[in-house]
């Protein structure tokens, strides 16, 4: 399933997005940057069956961490599931993205005029080698979720090195997600 632009949604939408604030569980705390320190940036809501994946990464000085390590601690990701709700914004930092964009599910054998944004399941289309990370709990090879195009309107889309691609995956027994882009 391919995910095309899907024109403006609000911050605090259901449905799958770039932009925005995050819809998270009672207690949730913004993730910092394991390496600058900084709040990371709010990328992307993802739906999965069940739940959903919140997708951060450190934009605080772009290119000095390593936000394209699925590891390193600059960008984290989350599977979240039960009763969400929009998380309390940190009052500083680069936290946002500059725009609240749509991502609407496509089926990929059928043309659009729309821009391709991503895509949902299948398999990644790797840029560079194959970079599927283990599962942080069982150590288990995560399962590919989603890909994240970086966007054609470079002052409100991720910042993926110019030109980079997004990836997201899951362990859905162990709840748990995780994110790096290449270029
Ligand atoms: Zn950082
Ligand atoms: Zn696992």
């Amino acid at each position: 399933m391919l995910l095309v632009h899907g024109g403006v949604a609000v911050a605090d939408a259901p449905e799958p997005r770039t932009g925005g604030v995050p819809l998270v569980p009672d207690g949730f705390v913004w993730p910092n940057c394991r390496e600058c320190g900084g709040f990371l940036q709010f990328l992307a809501h993802l739906p999965l069956d069940p739940g959903t994946i919140a997708v951060f990464f450190c934009q605080n000085d772009p290119g000095m961490c390593d936000d394209w390590d699925a590891t390193a601690g600059a960008n984290r990701a989350f599977v979240f599931r039960g009763q969400l709700s929009a998380a309390t914004v940190p009052a500083e930092g680069e936290t946002l993205l500059g725009a609240v964009t749509a991502l609407r599910p496509h089926p990929a054998d059928e043309p659009t005029a729309k821009p391709v944004l991503g895509r949902l399941g299948g398999e990644p289309d790797w840029i560079q080698d194959d970079e599927t990370p283990g599962c942080p709990s069982c150590a288990a090879r995560m399962t590919f979720t989603a890909e994240l195009e970086e966007g054609s309107d470079f002052a409100t889309s991720a910042n993926f090195g110019g030109g980079g691609r997004g990836y997201v995956f899951h362990c859905r027994p162990c709840s748990e997600a995780a994110f790096l882009w290449q270029r």
